[in-house]
């Protein structure tokens, strides 16, 4: 084996976004002992797509290995915990349900817990599957503690993720990549150059200036600059399964106590998010235009936020999807760029992370081997399928029929890779094992079972528990779980003692 030959030596990222800021930090950090140049490039005049603010546990783990402190990032974003989603109005209206990040149950001797729970019920238990979820009692309570500070407690197995200020979040992490020496130039690309063989050379920007490359990073947001519109990969719409295509948005003061949760709320065409931060909320009406126009959701939008609008609504169009390919010749796409499926499990950020980290499995040399290209743009593609059926799953099993876009939902036609999941649930109460997947069984299950998808039975094996047995098992973890959260202190309590953000 030799030493590697012909390295990559300059990588160049178009977009400044929270995308761009996130590949420089990651690559600039894996990199900063050996002599790789990332220049990123941004137009203060375009701007950022200044959304996303729910985010997912994973992004807990990009920032430890990026070794930022998390209290001082929590400070700095103005960020709130987030132990999951409650999904109201979803089945039918006045139901809701919970999603809460982590497992729900531990096993029982070895016996799956999901399958220990049905095996109850089935028993005519009537203990509802979020009573053993610790991020579901803590929300219910509007309580919160940092699980690893909960050791041999129930709370130590929780998960949570935190809800922050994109704009402050991207301010954070360029100042983190900018100390690693990634180089920052404004300007706005107007021309990009390609090689005889259609890769990329060098952009150009309006004041003249050229910077070229080895290899660049699209992260130029909805319109992929480099991706698209120079080379042209072309975009797979999903909006024949995910119709909402427009979000209208506004920012409200804070009103009452901060949730440690995402709301997600059903509306007549679509869903409403709250996400509540330390200095205001953030709302927003995700909706399909078929059935409802932008002065109709915005009025919705009005009539259902709480706390006083500190800005204009505003408008986003977007299209569910995915480019074709994601990574092509010497050009990688990551964010709104490579991609978009609507917020509702808040998974775009995540996406850039994980992507990221595929690209460094298979980081190439100048000369780029199609076969990791190939390889990257599979598992792009089946991480976004992944959770494209995991979404479709929340409007496929609704019950409502109240409104022409409900009626839509309930009998809408889904991929095939999402029926044989469902068919494969109710069949065993269980799901086919997939590979590096997003969303867990726990995931699943906590979908299914809030939008009352059952299965037949549980599985048979569970006939030879001595069921009196199993039930105080499950009672005393249940009541365990109680007496726990019942000490903990309120969300807004444990963030203005260990996390209150720093004035702006
Ligand atoms: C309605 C909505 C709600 C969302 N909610 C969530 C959520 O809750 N959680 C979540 O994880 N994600 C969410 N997202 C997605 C999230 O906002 C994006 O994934 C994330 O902000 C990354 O955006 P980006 O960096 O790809 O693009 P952008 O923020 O659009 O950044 C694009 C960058 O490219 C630059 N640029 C563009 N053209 C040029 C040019 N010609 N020259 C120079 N620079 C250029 C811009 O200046 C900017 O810096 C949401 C998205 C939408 C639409």
């Amino acid at each position: 084996m030799k030493t590697t030959q012909d390295p990559i030596k300059k990588i160049v990222i178009v977009g400044g976004g929270t995308a761009g800021w996130v590949a420089a930090a990651t690559i600039g950090n894996i990199f900063k002992n050996i002599d790789l140049k990332i220049e990123l490039v941004e137009s203060e005049d375009i701007g950022v797509i200044g959304v996303g603010e729910a985010t997912i546990p994973p992004l807990i783990s990009i920032l430890n290995s990026l070794g930022v402190d998390l209290i001082d990032f929590i400070k700095e974003t103005q960020a709130s915990f987030k132990l999951g989603i409650q999904f109201e109005d979803w089945h039918t209206k006045g139901e809701k349900y919970f999603h809460p990040f982590g497992t729900v149950g531990k096993s029982i001797d070895g016996y799956d817990f999901f399958q220990c729970w049905l095996k109850s019920k089935a028993e005519g238990d009537k203990t509802p599957l979020m009573a053993h979820s610790p991020e579901s009692v803590l929300s219910e309570k509007g309580k919160f503690f940092l699980p690893f500070e909960a050791k041999n407690t129930p709370l130590e197995r929780a998960f949570y993720a935190l809800h922050l200020d994109s704009a402050l979040a991207g301010k954070y992490l360029r100042n983190y990549a900018e100390k690693l020496g990634v180089v920052r130039s404004e300007g706005i690309v107007e021309n990009v150059s390609q090689t005889a063989d259609g890769s990329i050379e060098s952009v150009t920007l309006k004041s003249g200036q050229s910077i070229s490359g080895d290899f660049f990073i699209d992260c130029s947001g909805f319109k992929g600059l480099l991706i698209e519109k120079t080379l042209k990969t072309g975009y797979d719409s999903w909006e024949k399964f995910l119709p909402c295509n427009r979000a209208v948005t506004v920012q409200t003061k804070n009103v009452g106590p901060t949730n440690p949760y995402t709301i997600s709320k059903a509306q007549d065409a679509g869903w409403m998010w709250k996400i509540p931060l330390q200095h205001r909320t953030g709302n927003g009406y995700v909706f399909c235009d078929k059935y409802a126009s932008d002065e109709e959701a915005t009025k919705t939008l009005l009539e259902n936020i709480q706390g006083e609008p500190i800005m204009e609504p505003r408008i986003i169009p977007f299209t569910t999807g995915m480019r074709n390919k994601s990574w092509v010749k010497n050009c990688l796409s990551l964010g709104l760029a490579q991609g978009f499926i609507e917020p509702l499990e808040s998974t775009a950020i995540h996406l850039v992370s994980k992507t990221i980290a595929y690209f460094i499995r298979m980081f190439p040399t100048k000369k780029i081997d199609q076969i990791l290209i190939d390889e990257y743009n599979r598992r792009v593609r089946a991480d976004y399928e992944e959770i494209r059926d995991f979404l479709i799953l929340h409007y496929c099993t609704t019950e409502r029929e109240d409104t022409e876009f409900w009626r839509w939902c309930k009998n809408m036609e889904i991929p095939e890779t999402l029926q044989k999941k469902i068919d494969f649930f109710k069949a065993s109460g269980g799901l086919i094992p997939g590979t590096e997947e997003l969303f867990q069984p726990t995931s699943w299950y906590a979908v299914f079972d809030g939008m009352k998808v059952e299965p037949d039975s549980y599985n048979p094996t569970m006939d030879t528990w001595d069921y009196q047995k199993l039930k105080d098992i499950l009672d005393k973890g249940k009541q365990g779980l109680i007496d726990v959260a019942k000490q903990q202190p309120s969300h807004d309590e444990f963030l203005k003692k260990y996390c209150q953000a720093n004035k702006i």
